[in-house]
């Protein structure tokens, strides 16, 4: 059986790449350089290190250059792949940049934390054959290799006259930002925390994002021309109505996020030493926990302690991975389901297993047990199995009887997930939200009920991905310009 793929490649340009495509498709993927395992789990040093331009030269050479590029049509922003790719090869990477910037502004963020197994690489037909071109790694290489040279390359457009008043620096919120800054729209950010970036800064850790590449980002954004403001609670210092009546802001996109912490409502979860993850960053990640000795933030004191996360996402592993770096002795992720229904991007899987963390799969806790001054000893944890599948598609989880038993812990984080951020929703008359408080908004067009109020990201959809929240902020900054330029509604 031939091993050529079976979608002939037809690109419209004469191509740069020698090797034939039986030969590309036998190329081994280039591996991401990391720092080893065993050093990483004690540091806060970035775990991935970047392609060289020879690794990203290696890995463009992979490229199929399909005829129908499903690589683009997955992405949530689509960003122009296979010619980002082309650019790579001629060298260009200063253009490959560009490529992507005129359809995603944050490509050092997505090129790191995407999850691209669900996106652009999932259907690479190179996946089919074996491993995807790595789409995630090459985007990295170029926003990389842009910041270090310090090359902008947004256009400017006449000013507009207009303003636009964005609620929330997460993605979605950046992304409607730099899309409509560009259209020459004046454009102001308002941020409930002393830091932009919404959970980029203040959720994912510094050996997956560091802090100076999101700097760095907002730099780049303000370099376009957006202006930023921090510790505005939007709902508390000022109103959206404030704003659009007194303030004489044309159109709002709200992107707030859904940052309030869910718990399981079982015993003892209130006793000393069980956070949620969302606290449990905020402390590592905005007041320096991760900084120790430099900064001593006591109550993420982790040293020689056992810890556990409840659940198994991106969070969950994150606060983990960090109660680790913080000098925990045994660090366990307790998930009801098993691996294959784990919600976690794949590669954080893989290096956390590296990293030595214990994966207690098929577990719940059912109880948290404390000492006589209120202090966690012990988790009493329940094994599972799996049943018929539920709402979601997985298949339930169903407790085991008599299988309890007591895992003894210091410290336990809750990640099992996240509700609507609900400011916005209690004081903006109108504004129409679902049953579970999230707001109600176009799927197309991103508006909501009122009239020059538009909304996207996770205050919409619920906890779900950087690019999803991207795909939000860019679909509404498309209908913010048109809502501008021909004032329909
Ligand atoms: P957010 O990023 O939540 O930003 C909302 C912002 O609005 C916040 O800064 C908040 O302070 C601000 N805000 C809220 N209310 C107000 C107000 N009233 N006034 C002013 N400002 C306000 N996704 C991935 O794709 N890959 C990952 O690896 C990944 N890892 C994650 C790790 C963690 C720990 C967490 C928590 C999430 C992770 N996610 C990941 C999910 C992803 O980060 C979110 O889906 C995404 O950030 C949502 O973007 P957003 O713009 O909707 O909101
Ligand atoms: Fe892939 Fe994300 Fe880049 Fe889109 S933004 S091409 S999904 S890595």
């Amino acid at each position: 059986m031939s091993d050529a793929p079976k979608q002939p490649a037809k690109p419209s340009t004469p191509s740069l790449n020698p090797f034939p495509l039986r030969e590309r498709i036998k190329m081994p993927r280039q591996h991401m350089p990391e720092q080893s395992a065993e050093e990483r789990a004690r540091n806060y040093g970035e775990v991935n290190l970047g392609y060289s331009a020879e690794l990203a030269r290696q890995e463009a050479l992979r490229c199929l250059e399909c005829a129908k590029k499903v690589c683009t049509t997955n992405c949530p922003v689509g960003v122009k792949v296979g010619e980002f790719v082309q650019l790579i090869l001629a060298g260009d990477f200063a253009g490959a940049a560009a490529k992507i910037r005129e359809d995603n502004v944050l490509p050092a963020i997505t090129g790191r934390v995407c999850p691209q197994e669900d996106h652009c690489e999932g259907a690479c037909l190179l996946h089919k054959k074996g491993e995807s071109l790595g789409i995630g790694y090459l985007e990295r290489f170029v926003a990389d290799y842009e910041q270090r040279m310090g090359i902008h390359s947004f256009h400017k457009v006449p000013p507009t006259g207009k303003k636009v008043a964005i609620v929330g620096s997460g993605p979605s919120g950046l992304t409607a930002a730099g899309e409509l800054v560009q259209q020459g729209h004046n454009v102001h950010v308002f941020e409930a925390l002393h830091e932009l970036g919404g959970v980029l800064v203040y959720g994912i850790p510094e050996f997956r994002l560091p802090k100076q590449i999101i700097r760095e980002q907002l730099d780049y954004m303000r370099a376009m021309g957006v202006e930023f403001e921090t510790d505005v609670v939007v709902g508390r210092t000022v109103t959206i109505d404030e704003l659009m009546e007194e303030e004489g802001f044309d159109a709002v996109f709200v992107g707030t996020g859904a940052g309030l912490p869910v718990f399981m409502k079982i015993p003892g979860e209130h006793c000393n030493g069980v956070y949620s993850a969302n606290e449990f960053l905020t402390r590592i990640n905005l007041m320096h926990a991760y900084e120790f000795p430099k900064y001593d933030e006591p109550i993420v004191d982790c040293r020689s302690k056992d810890v556990a996360v409840i659940g198994a996402g991106n969070t969950a592993l994150d606060a983990i991975r960090s109660a680790l770096r913080l000098g925990a002795r045994k660090a366990f992720v307790i998930y009801r389901r098993s691996e294959a229904e784990m919600p976690a991007r794949a590669e954080e899987v893989k290096h956390a297993r590296e990293e030595g963390i214990d994966f207690q799969m098929l577990t719940a806790p059912v109880e948290f047990l404390s000492d006589s001054k209120g202090w966690l000893t012990a988790a009493r944890c329940v094994r599972m199995e799996l049943g018929e599948p539920d709402a979601s598609g997985r298949r339930r989880p169903v407790p085991i009887k008599g299988s309890e038993f007591d895992l003894p812990l210091s410290v336990a984080v809750m990640a099992i997930g996240t509700s609507a951020n609900p400011i916005i929703q209690s004081t903006t008359p109108g504004l129409k939200t679902n049953q579970r408080g999230y707001i109600d908004a176009d799927q197309t067009t991103q508006r909501t009920s009122r009239k020059g109020i538009f909304a996207g990201g996770d205050i919409v959809t619920g906890s779900a991905t950087v690019i999803l929240a991207m795909g939000a902020g860019r679909r509404a900054a498309k209908s913010i310009h048109e809502y501008l330029t021909t004032g329909v509604w």
